[in-house]
């Protein structure tokens, strides 16, 4: 196989460069070693940023943010919520931050109003009533996932190849970066230019060509509670910390989160002290969440560049010509935020378009990206009664997800596994956690997706064992419901996860 230029990594940033490289006309083939969205961009926050929350550290990736939010309300409403933002400062101590806040904002060119403290109460009536002070920015609630199937759609119209399940090491001739090799198969895929678009694994790919990047993992971790009592996203006034954002996803809230520096950004897991460090946070922010239920836990790893702590680090991002340093053929774009993935993939693009002699110019801040042929969970609400009136079958009662979606998740959306739906559809995402939806989409595997019966019960098995590494931190209801399950699939189907 031989194409203008392979991307390495299926995350936002290498889904878009995906995209704007197809839609200038470069031939591009993009290489996923998991799922599409099953790094870092899945186990983001989901937070358009407005900028406010970089606008005294770090100036340049609040600019970036806030352009960036501005363009991804047109091109990608129908992926965002726009819910707005607060800044909340809940104790005297958080007024020292306000005047530089607002300073850093201004400088920076993000938005932020006043907003009487009676107005906020009346608006987030769950909000701590001893807030002393609140702003108003223009924060969203972005989805991720479907933000990734909506790249993902457009780059394929465009005539781009997307394999997922394909982890590739770089090919590499004469010191020369000549394409990817694909690690299951063995087989070469020629290209004139590689994008090393894999986030917090970008050092780990430049490594297989001899160069050092010094991209440092650093863990995060995220907490869902089963409710959703507030309706804005919610930022502490205070320099950035952990536990100071919670943002409203559909029928849940997300909290967090946490930052530490890891040696690999695989395999990371909640600790049950990180989960209460969040809740106890958040719990200054609105006072109730200590009574919802967690019903999951998640972390991720921030890919960031430069040294200091976590939070001091930078949250902008570099496009690296490693021709420059004698390795031709390989560009690496890494850092930055899933609010600023447009513009690292245009800027990547750009620098693509300039060595290969394309001119077309990008089009990524104008088009519009396609529908998902899915529903978000409110839409499903919304969408209600049409749904039960038309007799549709409704697969996953959390969040309604119906049969038909299943199969479009297959059959459009390149979904192979049972966790490719849940990151489709939201299947298993609500307060049951999957317990009675999974084993019936396994049977729809088997019944209308060619799987044998063998195979699907493996992939139940699969996916429920993923399902289930949480509980050993989980408590209360939650954990008991867990453990519920595991015996009752352990008993009437033998599986255990
Ligand atoms: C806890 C947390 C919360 C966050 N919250 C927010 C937020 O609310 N808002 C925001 O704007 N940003 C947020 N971020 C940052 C944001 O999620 C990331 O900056 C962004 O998602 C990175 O996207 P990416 O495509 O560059 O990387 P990724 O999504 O990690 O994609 C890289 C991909 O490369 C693949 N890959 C690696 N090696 C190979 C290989 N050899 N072969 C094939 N594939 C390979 C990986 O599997 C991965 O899927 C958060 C980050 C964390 C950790």
């Amino acid at each position: 196989m031989r194409v203008d230029v392979a991307v390495i990594g299926g995350g936002v940033t290498g889904l878009g460069v995906a995209r704007d490289l197809a839609q200038r006309g470069v031939t591009v083939a993009l290489f996923e070693k998991g799922d599409l969205a099953s790094g870092t961009s899945g186990r983001s926050h989901g937070l358009l940023h407005s900028g406010a929350r970089y606008a005294v550290k770090d100036p340049v990736s609040a600019s970036e943010c806030a352009q960036e939010n501005r363009i991804l309300k047109k091109i990608a409403s129908h992926v965002i919520e726009d819910t707005g933002g607060m800044f909340v400062a809940v104790e005297e101590s958080d007024l020292e931050y306000e005047r530089v806040f607002l300073d850093g904002c201004k400088k920076s060119g993000v938005r932020v109003e006043e907003l009487s403290i009676k107005e906020s109460l009346s608006r987030e009536p769950y909000l701590n009533p001893n807030v002393v002070a609140t702003y108003l920015v223009d924060d969203a609630a972005i989805d991720p996932f479907r933000l990734a199937l909506a790249n993902f759609l457009d780059a394929k119209s465009n005539n781009a190849q997307i394999f997922t399940y394909t982890p590739v090491r770089l090919l590499v001739e004469q010191g020369e970066v000549t394409g990817v090799r694909l690690i299951k198969s063995g087989e070469n895929v020629h290209a004139d230019i590689v994008v090393n678009a894999t986030g917090a694994w970008a050092g780990e790919v430049c490594r297989q060509a001899g160069i050092k990047l010094e991209v440092k993992p650093n863990k995060g971790t995220l907490v869902v509670v089963s409710k959703r009592i507030v309706n804005t996203v919610l930022n502490r006034l205070r320099p950035p910390s952990d536990g100071d954002i919670l943002v409203p996803h559909q029928t849940t809230m997300i909290l967090g989160t946490t930052s530490t520096y890891v040696r690999t950004p695989d395999n990371l897991l909640p600790t049950r002290k990180e989960i209460k460090l969040i809740v106890m946070e958040e719990e200054k922010l609105v006072p109730l969440v200590r009574r919802l239920r967690v019903i999951r836990a998640f972390s991720g790893a921030r890919p960031l560049l430069e040294g200091g702590s976590g939070r001091e680090a930078a949250r902008t991002f570099l496009v690296i010509d490693h021709d420059e340093s004698g390795v031709k053929g390989l560009i690496t774009v890494t850092g930055g935020k899933l609010t600023t993935y447009r513009l690292m993939a245009e800027k990547t693009a750009d620098l693509v378009c300039a060595k290969l002699g394309v001119r077309a110019p990008c089009s990524t801040d104008k088009e519009e990206l396609p529908e998902v042929p899915v529903k978000s969970t409110l839409e499903r609400y919304e969408a209600l009664e049409g749904e039960l009136r038309d007799g549709k079958e409704v697969v996953c009662e959390c969040e309604m997800v119906t049969r038909s979606e299943v199969e479009k998740a297959f059959n459009v959306l390149a979904a192979r596994t049972l966790g490719d739906v849940k990151r489709r559809t939201r299947m298993g995402m609500g307060e049951c956690q999957a317990q009675m939806c999974a084993y019936r989409v396994a049977d729809l595997m088997a019944e209308s997706f060619g799987f044998g019966a063998d195979e699907a019960l493996n992939m139940l098995s699969d996916f429920l064992r993923e399902q289930w590494k949480i509980s050993r931190v989980l408590e209360g209801s939650q954990k008991a419901q867990t453990e519920f399950f595991k015996t009752m699939y352990r008993l009437a189907g033998s599986l255990d996860g």
